[in-house]
């Protein structure tokens, strides 16, 4: 890590699958990322009322209301609109990356998670959505 004083980014990940929350916090953490896991939109609604997080990394399938949705909520609202949303895809899901760009996401990762290419796939979503960074 830098030795800067900024503080570290915080990802909130909304994914339902326990494997995957556990393989991306470990990865994120590991990274020196502050994480912050839930497994529904409602879950993750609550979260935001109280945290905002600079990077949401956003399942696609979840239970309840699915994650293109909830991005949809997250950026026809004024207070979460700013915070960059990247989905989390399986590869078979045909169409689903350009589904989750129209629900306004930065981009995607793909499922399963590339263990060694997940650091630098968040860093690039985290910059994009700093400019000047
Ligand atoms: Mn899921």
């Amino acid at each position: 890590m830098n030795t800067e004083a900024e503080p570290p980014a915080m990802i909130l990940v909304i994914e339902d699958n326990p494997a995957n929350q556990l393989l991306v916090q470990t990865i994120l953490e590991q990274a020196g990322y502050g994480v912050e896991v839930t497994a529904s939109a409602a879950d993750a609604l609550s979260i935001l009322e109280r945290r905002r997080p600079d990077l949401i990394l956003m399942d696609v399938q979840l239970p309840g209301q699915d994650g293109l949705a909830l991005t949809r909520q997250l950026k026809a609202d004024p207070t979460t609109a700013a915070i960059p949303v990247a989905a989390l895809t399986a590869h078979a899901m045909a169409g689903v990356r350009e589904l989750a760009l129209a629900a306004g996401c930065v981009g995607y990762i793909s499922k399963p998670i590339d263990t060694r290419a997940l650091g630098d796939q968040v860093r690039r979503f985290l910059h994009s959505a700093r400019p000047g960074s």
